[in-house]
């Protein structure tokens, strides 16, 4: 079957006073309808732009789509702004890293969540007051009312019917995650993205959140594009992982394969850097992400991998090599076409 997402070839640029960023170049990946998907990289790496190309929310200007394609059930989102905006309001839902940022202080829960299933994806109400004088008129308030009650009891918020009244402040940012998730949800979307929303949270509540956000994946069959630069969370909530360096994907593979044989050096620095036991998020590449506005020749990592070949790296551009099924990996130590144990083999070295 066809991918839910199809996301083709996508270059982003950004003007700015110092000049002209290529922060995404030529991205490419499927999400497969059910699937959840993880984007993993370093600040700055890309991540938020794809998200906010997919979702629709890319401010142009500064941001310009110079190629590509998003592929939505088949149908290009960049050759039709009016289908993007439909798909965005009724089957795509985003999910941020700072709930307080997206909710408001003067509205309770309820009467957030209510502005949600009646307006979203209408870009002519934009206020929170026309929005709250709606709120009394509305036949449907009841059903929205319990579908609402219901979604906090799926995010396991204590008191869901009491919920409703309460303002963000006067919840925890556990809950409050929890909330935009419900909120997110709550027009029965089938593609979720979700940017970071766990890193402001502390370790076990992090978990819990990942721990419902698959629930809710499983049981809605939701599609997810999950953006973080933690490989830890991947691991957790994603079937498959992107790695993204510099505004372009190195490696693509099956969670458990990224884990087991990691094949792009820069995959295998992220891997060192996971924290492990003690909680302590060493780094394992020395170096930062370059410059947008002149990018390295060749490969984007060579001035970072510890495997670059000089002649080779610097001068001639990288391609994305299969190795084994679902794998791909662009880098030049994989550009024979080699099998993946052989391919494992030299990750290894
Ligand atoms: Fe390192 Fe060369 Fe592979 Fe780039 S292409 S990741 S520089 S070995
Ligand atoms: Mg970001």
């Amino acid at each position: 079957t066809d991918p839910i997402l199809d996301v083709h070839d996508l270059s982003v640029s950004f003007d700015t006073y110092e000049g002209r960023h290529d922060v995404l170049n030529g991205v490419n990946f499927t999400i497969n309808e059910g699937e959840t998907v993880a984007l993993v990289g370093e600040t700055g790496c890309g991540k938020s732009v794809t998200a906010r190309s997919v979702m629709g929310t890319l401010p142009r200007p500064p941001g310009d789509i110079t190629s590509g394609k998003i592929r939505y059930h088949g149908d290009n989102l960049l050759a039709d702004e009016d289908a993007h905006e439909q798909v965005k309001g009724d089957q795509m839902s985003m999910i941020f890293q700072d709930p307080m940022t997206y909710l408001s202080p003067v509205y309770p829960v309820g009467s957030m969540m209510a502005d949600v299933a009646t307006y979203s994806g209408r870009k002519d109400v934009s206020s929170w007051e026309i929005l709250k004088s709606f709120l009394g008129h509305r036949e449907n308030a009841e059903e929205i009312r319990e579908r609402s009650i219901e979604l906090l009891d799926r995010m396991r918020i204590p008191d869901p019917e009491g919920t409703l009244d309460r303002y963000p402040v006067e919840l925890s940012g556990g809950m409050r995650q929890r909330v935009i998730i419900a909120m997110a949800l709550i027009n029965e979307p089938e593609f979720l993205i979700a940017d970071e929303p766990t890193t402001a949270l502390d370790v076990t509540v992090q978990d819990q959140i990942l721990d419902l956000l698959r629930e809710r994946v499983t049981e809605q069959n939701l599609s997810m594009l999950y953006i973080t630069h933690n490989l830890g969370v991947a691991r957790e909530i994603a079937d498959r992982i992107c790695i993204m360096y510099a505004g372009e994907i190195v490696e693509v593979g099956r969670t458990e394969e990224i884990f087991d044989a990691p094949l792009h050096p820069y995959t295998r620095g992220l891997l060192d850097s996971i924290p492990k036991l003690t909680g302590f998020e060493g780094s394992g590449i020395d170096g930062q992400i370059p410059d947008y506005t002149n990018p390295p020749s060749g490969c984007r990592f060579h001035p970072r991998c510890p495997a670059v070949m000089r002649g080779t790296c610097d001068m001639e551009p990288v391609e994305h090599y299969a190795v084994g099924e679902d794998r791909t990996v662009a880098c030049h130590l994989y550009e024979d076409g080699m099998e993946f144990e052989e391919a494992a083999a030299i990750a290894a070295d």
